[in-house]
């Protein structure tokens, strides 16, 4: 991306600027600023963001704390939602005026064996929104549009958001889990995806067991249908859900190794673990005898295909979810990020640019 100092620099006047977050370099607070419009390549759309999440993965990405790292200067955001205003050559798949959500997957090459197979999350060949390519943290975003997906008539920009992420993200991990009535699945981890989980485990016919660490969040899991709630910071959350029987799925979805070995050990026989949250820390014990005896499954699950977000937002749009966000000005994305580390937000913010 090109980065203008200001409005009246070189930028030029035809494409005109607008404003973004672009992070400039890791570890440094972003920028808010005017950034100047590229013009559009086949197959892209423009379009005009009305909110867009901050997911964990943005502060990974602003930070550099993966082993694949995004190329400053970049604007992070792959929870956008907004309206087409251009059609890049060749763009049939949506109209200029249709809402649409600008997901992490921003491109797959569609041939590829995982692309044919229904997997198309594993491409090779993908582009990340907010990550290898711009995101939706400005008042535009450039996207592809055969990989945005429409939003439904009803569905609130500021909910599509966060499912466009958190939402799709856990439910596909619910499906990857096998969840079926009557399973008890774990939720480690009731954020902005864990609220989520919650509600897409129960809308499956499982009965839920939410950690945390916070008696906000372990309220706001019992009002989505959290039948046990465990404060691990108050008790040992194996022992609490070994009480139990123990879970037939356990969903790691706390940015820590130690939440993802907990997980584990609280699974019952033939149980399963989903791996979704991407600790900056890479390494976690799992061991081997225990896992072989036990017939534990482990299985990681990265966000969704355009398919699992259409159901996701089908699912709202049928009044069957409900979303926890709070709306904050894009020109506040730095304090946002703070209170988000700091675990100061129920859930979710959203930006309005
Ligand atoms: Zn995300
Ligand atoms: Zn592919």
């Amino acid at each position: 991306m090109t980065v203008t100092a200001d409005v009246t620099s070189e930028a030029p006047v035809e494409t005109g600027t607008y404003t973004a977050a672009v992070v400039h370099g890791f570890g440094e607070p972003l920028a808010v600023e005017r950034v100047a419009r590229q013009a559009l390549e086949p197959g892209q759309v423009r379009v005009q963001v009305e909110a867009s999440g901050l997911c964990h993965t943005d502060i990974h990405a602003a930070h550099g704390d993966w082993p694949v790292k995004p190329s400053p200067p970049f604007v992070p955001g792959h929870e956008g939602v907004g309206r087409v205003v251009e059609l890049g050559s060749g763009v049939t798949e949506v109209a200029v005026g249709d809402r649409v959500a600008m997901p992490w997957l921003g491109y797959a090459c569609g041939t590829c064996e995982h692309c044919v197979s229904g997997w198309e999350t594993l491409c090779l060949e993908q582009k990340n929104m907010g990550y290898s390519i711009d995101g939706g943290w400005g008042e535009y975003a450039v996207a592809y549009g055969r990989y945005v997906v429409p939003v439904p008539d009803g569905v609130d920009p500021f909910d599509a958001a966060p499912l466009t992420c958190a939402g799709v993200t856990t439910y596909k991990a619910i499906k990857v889990a096998g969840t079926r009535s009557s399973d008890l699945v774990a939720v480690f981890g009731v954020g902005g995806l864990g609220h989520m989980a919650i509600q897409y485990a129960r809308i499956a016919g499982g009965r839920v067991v939410a950690v945390d660490l916070t008696e906000e969040k372990l309220r706001l899991a019992r009002e989505l249908g959290a039948e046990f709630t465990v404060n691990a910071a108050e008790q040992d959350p194996v022992a609490a859900i070994q009480r139990l029987g123990g879970a037939d799925q356990a969903i790691a979805l706390a940015v820590s190794p130690r939440s993802f070995e907990q997980a584990y050990a609280s699974l019952r026989r033939r149980g399963t673990l989903v791996f979704v949250a991407l600790p900056a820390d890479n390494a976690m014990t799992i061991p081997i005898f225990e896992t072989v005896l036990n017939g534990i499954t482990v299985v990681g699950s990265i966000v969704g295909t355009r398919v699992d977000l259409r159901e996701v937002f089908e699912l709202h749009a049928a009044g069957m979810t409900t979303v926890t966000r709070e709306v904050r000005p894009l020109a506040d994305v730095n304090d946002a990020i703070a209170d988000v580390e700091a675990g100061r937000v129920a859930a979710r913010i959203v930006f309005e640019p």
